[in-house]
């Protein structure tokens, strides 16, 4: 990590402590995050995300810091980046429930870091991926809000735990599936296939983020005359589609070229007219 910033706009060493050993961040994963890339100075789809931060926080009845406050934090955070040799950063807002017995208030703050050569190298290259099972059935988000399926919580374990399988299985990425077979999301991402000339993702009551990249890929494409369709996918829909993608705010919209051993079609003229409808736009 390089840069580290408070909600009043302080920068802190990031090398020294910060939190609590009784936070509930660290103690339970209890609390809510975000990443953004910041391209040339500028956050991505800031809003959507300070948004999303917002309603995770609600489904998990925490008292987020206002809007203007992580506005302050993430200046603070870009006005030490050193853009000229690193024109994009990954900017974390990180909220925890505070520490246990407290009152109530907040730890926040925001964290802005380098992006990792790997993840370069699968913008450009792709990924392979795996379809592993989530265990959920489509409508259980809406029967159990207390799963907290659709917050970015700070609970992140199962999502990097299935990434490690996905390693065993020889494979860089996940596809998870719900009890009736059909697609839900990656750990860190939203999947987005195209079929002709129309985008399709699943949609977010399965359980899933409402993922802002995927959200932004959409709007832009609509603009540019694609229809974009948010139903319910299958397995075999990904095998069969034009192009398959994992999308996020800091892969972009990173191409899946091979699916549970098996390759799916790639074609660059595709992928490349999808991230420049996406790229267009910023
Ligand atoms: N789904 C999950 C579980 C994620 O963690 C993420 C982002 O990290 C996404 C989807 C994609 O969201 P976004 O495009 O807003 O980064």
């Amino acid at each position: 990590m390089r840069v580290l910033a408070l909600l009043d706009g302080t920068h802190v060493d990031p090398e020294s402590p910060l939190l609590r050993a009784d936070d509930l961040g660290v103690q339970r994963g209890d609390g809510v995050f975000e990443t953004i890339l910041a391209v040339d100075g500028k956050p991505r789809e800031l809003q959507p995300h300070l948004d999303r931060l917002r309603r995770s926080a609600r489904l998990m009845d925490l008292r987020p810091p206002e809007d203007a406050d992580w506005h302050r934090a993430v200046g603070a955070v870009l006005e030490q980046w050193p853009w000229e040799s690193e024109p994009e950063l990954a900017v974390k807002l990180v909220c925890t429930r505070g520490v246990d017995g407290g009152d109530g208030t907040p730890t926040a703050f925001a964290t802005g870091q380098s992006l990792s050569a790997e993840l370069l190298r699968k913008r450009d290259e792709g990924v392979s991926a795996v379809t592993l099972e989530r265990g959920i059935d489509p409508d259980l988000t809406e029967r159990a809000p207390w799963l907290l399926l659709s917050a970015k919580t700070l609970s992140y374990a199962v999502n990097m735990a299935a990434l490690r399988e996905a390693e065993r299985r020889g494979a860089e990425e996940v596809v998870f599936t719900a009890t009736d077979g059909s697609v839900l999301e990656g750990p860190t991402s939203t999947v987005v296939l195209a079929e002709g000339n129309t985008l399709v993702t699943p949609p977010p009551s399965a359980g899933i983020l409402r993922g802002t990249t995927q959200g932004a890929l959409f709007r832009a494409a609509s603009t540019a005359g694609w229809n974009t369709s948010v139903e319910p996918v299958s397995v075999e829909r990904l095998r069969t589609a034009d192009g398959l993608w994992l999308a996020s705010s800091i892969r972009l919209i990173t191409q899946v070229h091979t699916l549970d051993g098996e390759r799916v079609t790639v074609d660059p003229e595709l992928h490349r007219r999808v991230r420049g409808i996406y790229e267009a736009q910023y």
